[in-house]
């Protein structure tokens, strides 16, 4: 037994308690983690087929806390907030996942690819592995919030790279947050040129600005 299974959970509480990814609020030890009483009927499912929520609100809180604060656990709760919609839409449909990746800078800052920590729980109920190395960001940066669809499209041409071979027939590929959509338009492109691959798509969130075209 690892010696720090012998610590009761409660101690863990106690050091470290759990605290709402909306509003940061401390949660109580019988509130299961996740999003806080307040805040869990704040969070809207899109009506978008392949995103799972509108961007917004607390569930925006919890992706900037996850980019921006470090706070990777919260993938694992959002992450599992994706399973249900990724599983009406993909079950028995996709033999991977393949979570859009960070430029190598970015991840050796941030120190991980939240769309990957996204992608594990969703992988993890399809019953299909993560696959990452298949596809590689090559550009690094990213369009400015606030650019138009067609900056961001232009921004985004060839920043993706993907092998030439090891492609399962059906992939998901899997974001954070969609806008435009340029970055998994991007990602297509670069994975079709490498191979007739069989894609579908899934993100946490979509912005409201992608519904206005
Ligand atoms: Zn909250």
């Amino acid at each position: 037994m690892h010696p720090l299974a012998r610590i009761p959970r409660d101690l863990f509480v106690c050091l470290a308690p759990p605290r709402c990814p909306g509003c940061d609020q401390r949660l109580s030890p019988s509130e299961p983690a996740g999003f806080c009483v307040v805040c869990a009927p704040l969070i809207e499912e899109a009506r978008f087929g392949s995103a799972c929520f509108e961007y917004g609100g607390p569930l925006a809180e919890a992706v900037r806390a996850l980019k921006y604060l470090g706070r990777w656990r919260v993938a694992e709760y959002l992450g599992g907030l994706m399973v249900p919609r990724a599983l009406r839409l993909y079950r028995g449909r996709v033999d991977a996942v393949v979570p859009i990746p960070l430029h190598r800078k970015r991840l050796r800052t941030r120190g991980y690819n939240q769309a990957e920590l996204l992608a594990r729980p969703v992988a993890r109920m399809l019953r299909v592995p993560v696959r990452r190395g298949l596809l590689e960001r090559v550009k690094a940066g990213r369009p400015q919030v606030g650019v138009g669809r067609s900056e961001r499209a232009l921004a985004l041409r060839g920043a993706f790279a993907a092998t030439e071979s090891g492609w399962p027939p059906r992939v998901l590929i899997l974001d954070d947050v969609r806008t435009t959509g340029a970055t998994l338009d991007a990602a297509t492109a670069a994975i079709k040129a490498a191979q007739p691959v069989t894609l579908h798509r899934l993100t946490l969130a979509v912005t409201v600005a992608d519904d206005v075209s």
